[in-house]
């Protein structure tokens, strides 16, 4: 181990020495746009310069995208500040402006002028600066022959005195150093970042969510998913907490919005934050995913979403209550499904055996390479064969007993008593308070009967699937006093605890005092809480760290020796959540044997939907008479239709949310917001052939705009391009 990791910093990296030969996957740094990435991008009909697409000396596209709130991208459209996002992105912030006279999820929201827009107190923006690659400054004092947990910690220091030092000299500026190519380079970020974003406009859910869950990670799509938000700044056009003598922001640049549309086979950029790929992963570690860890996890929530669905189709109020929880808990059971389904389509494990033999006989070539790499793949593999069991118990364990609302409760009872200060009266007064303000919205979505049928359903499958050595001494009780009926075991515990009951915490909250957490340990909700816990910290968290360190450490060495095997071949570093851009074309693709999907859809398509029983097509009267009009005005195509959406070959991932789709000559033509099902295993392995992003036409956004909402004032402070 050590010996490898003395090989890894004697490798000289020169990203630009890495030729190129891919298809349309990647995930570039735009201010490294390699020549033959650039020379590819030109010949696909990019008619930018690299200087017009990122440039720390003068505006570039760079200035226009941003990082919003901590997970989604948007794009600045007016020299006014205004922002144009996913509505996705921004839903819980429109949900939370809801009150009993205004919903806004069911109407939409429009500021009809500056002073109606919204004010988000948590809401932020970040504007990239320049990023730096400070690789020799950050390496140069990490010591080849330490151990993984030491370089991490010295690592750590490094990286905050770094960023220390650069806040001092900038202190409005926030700067964070992130890791690429797995550890083996790293960059510094600048960035910007405005807290004062007002809800500018958001099409009701109707449009912003057409197709709900029904339609989620799917193409044919027809989702208005996008909102409208206006970035504000003080005076001197700088950054600024709220205040009403703030002013709209003045983006260096802007993106102009083009109504002409795109066309089959037409380049396209995405600039944007992706926040996840793997595209190193080993097919060991593939073979786990995608034959034990993601089927357990998915069945884990099949078995809930039909508990939570027939509750729900029961009681209506509870319907609205779980809507949120229901959708975020089918939306990666869906994409998982896809993400299977696409990586065996692809025949990824093949592939994977491939690229690792070719590795294998690469790192046997020459005595040096001998000295560097051979027997790495064999060091991962058996490292690797004993983590995956950890992997699992520790997965399983979110997936199953972490799902159990009240369980969750207790989890944070116990971080809050943890973290309590004692000594100082004040701060302790603010945390209980902001603790019971926790729970009370818990409670506000909550339902217990549900919360039992899942309790019972999910220790069951813990009970059945997970090796017996990794069983809670809880499970005893189990079997001793309820002779394994997980339901009457479910039925006596939410009977019993406090933690089920509102009014009871509240109570003990007011008389909170040192000895709280101790007087509880015999409360039968805590009591399970602390056996799982006892269990999972004694004997699966250590070795999981230990060996996760290591696989972090082969994972460096083997990134590594796939760049210097593929000198000469392009390698993009994994997405992290910084700015990237990615190229592709418009095109359709064959989804299935006797389905070959089409590039774009159309009103038409919204109407044919509205028309069958699927709930998630439903629209109201109003609505449905407004696409009827059919009165598209400037935005038709030339058959007289409106398009909503198109598919390309970007390659997107997580976070891409919100991104802007430029055309070759830097206009904006749509808004990305989703990934084809047939293509969600993107992140893991690119196909081109079954790989689609999806995009928001940007005539659909503007006619919602102008037509539905009449904002015209909103359409006079873009560019639009004719
Ligand atoms: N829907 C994703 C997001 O929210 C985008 C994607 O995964 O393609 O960022």
């Amino acid at each position: 181990m050590n010996k490898l990791n003395l090989y890894i910093l004697l490798i000289v990296f020169s990203l630009s020495s890495f030729a190129k030969s891919f298809a349309d996957e990647g995930m570039w740094i735009p201010m490294l746009l390699d020549s033959v990435c650039y020379e590819r991008m030109k010949q696909m009909g990019c008619e930018l310069t690299t200087d017009d697409i990122y440039s720390i000396n003068h505006a570039s596209i760079k200035d226009a995208v941003v990082l919003f709130n901590r997970g989604c991208t948007g794009v600045m459209v007016s020299n006014e500040g205004l922002l144009l996002t996913n509505y996705h992105c921004s839903e819980s912030i429109i949900q939370s402006h809801n009150t009993l006279e205004h919903n806004y999820m069911a109407n939409g929201f429009w500021a009809m002028n500056k002073n109606q827009e919204l004010v988000n107190p948590s809401l932020f923006v970040s504007f990239l600066v320049r990023m730096v690659d400070v690789t020799n400054l950050v390496l140069k004092d990490i010591p080849i022959q330490i151990s993984e947990i030491e370089r991490n910690a010295l690592l750590q220091s490094v990286l905050e005195r770094i960023v220390i030092a650069e806040t001092k000299k900038t202190p409005t500026h926030r700067f964070s150093i992130k890791s690429l190519y797995n550890g083996n380079q790293y960059f510094m970020y600048e960035y910007e970042v405005f807290t004062d974003v007002r809800l500018v406009g958001a099409p009701p859910t109707e449009i912003g969510k057409f197709g709900g869950e029904t339609d989620n990670w799917a193409w044919p799509r027809h989702t208005g998913d996008f909102s409208l938000f206006r970035v504000y700044a003080n005076r001197n056009n700088e950054p600024a907490l709220y205040s009403p003598d703030n002013v709209p922001y003045k983006p260096k640049k802007v993106l102009p919005i083009s109504i002409k549309g795109v066309n089959e086979g037409d380049f396209t950029m995405v600039y944007g934050y992706p926040g996840n790929t793997e595209q190193f992963i080993t097919s060991a570690e593939l073979e786990f995913l995608t034959k034990l860890s993601l089927p357990s996890k998915i069945e884990l929530r099949t078995h809930r979403l039909d508990i939570m669905a027939k509750v729900m189709e029961a009681d209506s109020i509870v319907g609205t209550q779980y809507a949120a929880k229901f959708a975020s808990t089918s939306s990666l059971w869906k994409k998982w499904q896809g993400e299977i389904r696409g990586l065996k389509r692809a025949d990824a494990i093949s592939i994977k055996k491939q690229n690792e033999w070719e590795f294998e006989l690469w790192a046997n070539k020459t005595d040096s390479l001998k000295s560097k790499y051979s027997g790495l793949m064999n060091s991962y593999n058996r490292v690797y064969s004993s983590y995956k069991v950890y992997n699992f118990i520790a997965d399983y364990f979110g997936e199953s007993v972490m799902s159990i609302e009240m369980l969750n409760q207790v989890g944070r009872f116990v971080n809050f008593s943890s973290n309590t200060s004692w000594n100082d009266t004040a701060k302790l007064r603010k945390e209980v308070k902001n603790y019971t303000n926790v729970v009370n919205s818990f409670f506000r979505n909550y339902y217990q009967p549900l919360d039992i049928k899942i309790f019972s359903s999910m220790l069951k499958e813990y009970y059945i699937n997970v090796p017996r050595q990794y069983h809670p001494s809880i499970f005893k009780k189990l079997e001793s006093k309820y002779n394994g009926d997980f339901d009457r075991w479910a039925a006596e515990v939410y009977k019993k605890s406090i933690f089920c009951d509102r009014v009871k915490i509240m109570n003990m909250m007011d008389k909170y005092s040192l000895s709280t957490l101790k007087k509880l340990q015999s409360d039968p909700a805590m009591e399970i809480y602390l056996s799982f816990s006892n269990v999972i910290n004694a004997s699966v968290i250590p070795p999981f760290h230990t060996l996760n360190n290591k696989i972090d450490s082969l994972y460096r060495i083997y990134t590594a020796a796939q760049m210097e095997m593929n000198k000469g071949k392009l390698l993009y570093p994994e997405a992290n959540l910084t700015l990237r851009i990615t190229f592709g074309k418009v095109e359709g693709y064959n989804a299935a044997d006797g389905i070959n999907y089409h590039w774009f859809t159309t009103v038409d398509g919204i109407l044919q939907k509205s028309g069958t029983a699927i709930s998630d097509y439903r629209l109201s009267p109003k609505l449905q008479a407004f696409y009827e009009k059919k009165d598209f005005g400037r935005y038709a195509s030339h058959n007289g239709t409106l398009r909503v959406c198109f598919i390309a070959s970007n390659h997107t991932s997580g976070g891409n949310s919100g991104s802007p789709v430029i055309n070759g000559k830097g206009e904006l033509v749509g808004l990305n917001f989703d990934r084809n099902w047939e293509g969600t295993m993107g992140d893991v392995l690119y196909d081109p052939k079954q790989c689609r992003n999806i995009a928001l036409d940007t005539r659909y956004i503007l006619y919602i705009i102008d037509k539905y909402a009449k904002a015209q004032y909103l359409l006079d402070e873009m560019k639009i391009i004719f």
